[in-house]
């Protein structure tokens, strides 16, 4: 390998495969070099710079060895600490030695030290750093000084990449600073600029490049959100007959927020645009309802629909209750499974080929190969974050045969935090429903340590006693499926042999999908009391008559999986208890997960906190795949940026296409394809 070529590759690990992605590699934090500290006026715990002589240097051997030198100024002395040092620092670090040390400052045994400062050897008088130093995210084997030298090259060659790409009167309105200058000042601040400032990246030119990044997200969400509108899809208007037969039928009232997204799904049903909505709702707040209405509006305009969900549990439990709702309104529904048998699955498939099967319902199958539609006019899809954007595309395309497209609408149960869908999910139109079915319970939310076992036995005992049922939730353990079905089996034992005359069942993922059906049909029956489950109830269960729930080792699980498991209690009209039982001790994350989901039951609030703990990456999941991260941008930080960029992105496409597409080219290069459709 060259050396050049080396440098390539160490690069590309940064993400830099241009200049113009060295030119955006802006510097995670700066150094103040450009001033010195007196070493007993040093403050505490701020990275600071020193200069002083080197008056004893020795190497310490115990605790363990290390290099320890005191360094003397006017005005006092400090020890300076290396636990990993080459020989050759020995004699660079020798007595007499003047150097500048750059590093924090705290209080050791001896007095003020530093460990590990950058150091280096000066001359008596040498000038100072004249601006602040910039620190770039840096990969192993490629030092600070290349990269700032790579960047400086590539700025003085592309003096053409820095072009305004914002028209003035944006720049006025939003009082945003240059590109050109912000992208220079931050890659050499001046003298003056406020360390502060740069380092809480609130500096203008932070702010500029913060809203430029928020701006080309936009801009392309905004792109396929439009490109979407250049496709047609079929106009499905809302006819009253079945839908009023069908609301006859249920034994309850539509909720107001049920109403008001079920109106905003219907209307877009009957636009002859592709619909790409987001129906947002919490655990229990009745999505299931909406969702039949919309395929309702599309059957009765002669066209199909098809509902996919991401267990075989929840799709089967779908399957069973719209099949209930429409099969006595003559709507024929099918139910496609990955593990039917050949000859079963090859009659559904030519009832949905055929037209014949109105509704399809299923899992991951039904985007395969071998379904072919009829006309399939509206895809549902549930729980959309368990699916990757090609699964949903694959399942949209179904429909696209006849030169339209379908309508799609995703439901999601982990509320989206409000900053996330107005950037990430941009290209979404999106439909809340903020209101739970009345006569629901809260949910009482538990804590106790498992220790305290015994506790939970009786009110296991008491509780099915009084004729409720109980989930038990074994713990998840990430590392092997394996070791999760043993444990699962083992409780399972365990708790027949502590209630020997209760009905105890067993689910967990890797039960042949007819027996998975047959033990959910015994509980939902309330012929299995206690059902000890894997994390496969998760999603969707719905069996009201339960209302405790025992999750085991809740410390290992993440906040919307524990608020998930949690929503299948709470669902009749019984009180409804959570325990949650852990471990100690505690990591400090897993603390904080438990205090806000023992504190909160809205499930917007807990998606907020959750946002503010992981950060939008891990969040965001499987979207992840279609989607560039922000790299710069906060987003709670700056909920202002966010709504400027998402004005300005409209006007941008409106007014002034060619900076549209400038911008989007400087930010996203190739990224700005992966979502389309
Ligand atoms: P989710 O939004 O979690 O998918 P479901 O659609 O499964 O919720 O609904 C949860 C439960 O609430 C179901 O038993 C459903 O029949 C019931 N439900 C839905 N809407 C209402 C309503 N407006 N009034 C009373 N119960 C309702
Ligand atoms: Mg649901």
């Amino acid at each position: 390998m060259t050396a050049q070529s080396a440098v390539r590759e160490k690069l590309s690990r940064l993400g830099i495969r241009n200049d113009l992605d060295l030119i955006l590699h802006l510097p995670i934090r700066y150094e103040d070099e450009t001033r010195l500290f007196a070493i007993a006026d040093v403050p505490q715990g701020q990275t600071v710079q020193i200069e002083g002589v080197i008056v004893h240097s020795e190497v310490v051997v115990r605790p363990r060895r290390q290099l320890v030198c005191q360094v003397e100024d006017n005005s006092g002395v400090l020890v300076m600490r290396f636990l990993n040092f080459y020989g050759s620092q020995i004699k660079t670090y020798a007595v007499g030695k003047r150097v500048r040390l750059l590093g924090e400052v705290r209080s050791g045994f001896f007095g003020a030290e530093m460990v590990h400062p950058k150091c280096r050897i000066v001359h008596a008088g040498e000038s100072l750093a004249d601006a602040m130093t910039p620190v770039y995210p840096s990969t192993a084997g490629l030092s600070q000084k290349m990269i700032g030298k790579l960047i400086g090259q590539a700025l003085q060659s592309n003096q053409q990449m820095l072009t305004e790409s914002i028209p003035d009167n944006i720049i006025r309105k939003y009082q945003l600073a240059g590109f050109r200058d912000s992208v220079m000042c931050l890659h050499n601040p001046l003298p003056e600029v406020s360390l502060a400032a740069l380092q809480a990246r609130t500096h203008p030119a932070w702010r500029r490049i913060k809203f430029d990044e928020l701006l080309a997200q936009q801009l392309s969400m905004r792109l396929h959100y439009r490109q979407r509108r250049s496709h047609t899809a079929p106009v499905l208007t809302q006819k009253d007959g079945l839908r009023q037969a069908f609301l006859a039928e249920l034994n309850f009232q539509l909720t107001a927020a049920q109403m008001r997204v079920a109106a905003e799904i219907s209307r877009d049903l009957n636009s002859p645009y592709p619909m790409q909505r987001l129906l947002q709702g919490d655990v229990g707040s009745g999505k299931t309802i909406v969702a039949a209405l919309a395929a309702l509006q599309a059957i009765e305009n002669g066209y199909q629909a098809a509902i996919m969900a991401p267990t075989e549990i929840l799709a089967e439990q779908h399957f069973q209750k719209l099949a209930g709702w429409f099969e006595p309104l003559g709507i024929r529904v099918a139910w496609l499974s990955g593990s039917q048998k050949k000859k079963q699955k090859q009659a559904v498939l030519d009832d949905i080929a055929s037209g014949t099967a109105q509704l399809a319902i299923g899992t991951h199958a039904l985007f395969q190969d071998q379904v072919i539609f009829h006309q399939l006019g509206l895809a549902i899809i549930d729980e959309q974050h368990r699916f990757g954007v090609h699964q949903r595309l694959a399942l949209r395309m179904k429909g696209a045969q006849s030169g339209q497209v379908p309508h799609q609408l995703m439901m999601s149960a982990t509320p989206i935090p409000r900053t996330l869908s107005m950037s990430y999910f941009a290209d979404l139109d999106v439909s809340v429903i903020d209101e739970l079915p009345p006569g629901r319970s809260p949910i009482v939310t538990k804590l106790i340590a498992d220790n305290r076992r015994d506790e939970i036995i009786v009110r296991i005992q008491q509780a099915c006693e009084q004729g409720k049922q109980v989930y038990w939730v074994c713990p998840l353990i990430e590392e092997s499926e394996t070791l999760q079905l043993q444990t699962a089996m083992e409780t399972c034992e365990n708790l027949t042999r502590v209630f020997p005359h209760l009905r105890i069942g067993l689910v967990h993922g890797r039960l042949p999908p007819q027996e998975k059906a047959a033990v959910m049909l015994a509980f939902k029956q309330g012929e299995i009391q206690l059902l000890v489950a894997t994390t496969v109830i998760e999603v969707g269960v719905d069996v009201p008559n339960a209302s405790l729930m025992v999750i085991e080792n809740a410390e290992r699980m993440g906040l919307s999986q524990l608020h998930q498991l949690r929503g299948r209690v709470g669902r009749g009209t019984e009180a409804s208890i959570c325990i949650l039982m852990f471990q100690q001790p505690l990591s400090e994350i897993a603390r904080k997960r438990l205090k806000i989901i023992f504190e909160h039951t809205d499930g917007f609030e807990i998606a907020r906190q959750d946002l503010q703990l992981r950060g939008p990456g891990e969040f965001l999941g499987a979207r992840q795949s279609g989607v560039p991260l922000l790299r710069f941008a906060d987003l709670e930080q700056d909920g202002d940026l966010l709504k400027a960029a998402q004005a300005t992105a409209d006007e941008l496409l409106n007014n002034y296409p060619q900076l549209a597409e400038q911008h989007i080219a400087r930010w996203l290069g190739e990224k700005a394809g992966y979502l389309r459709v």
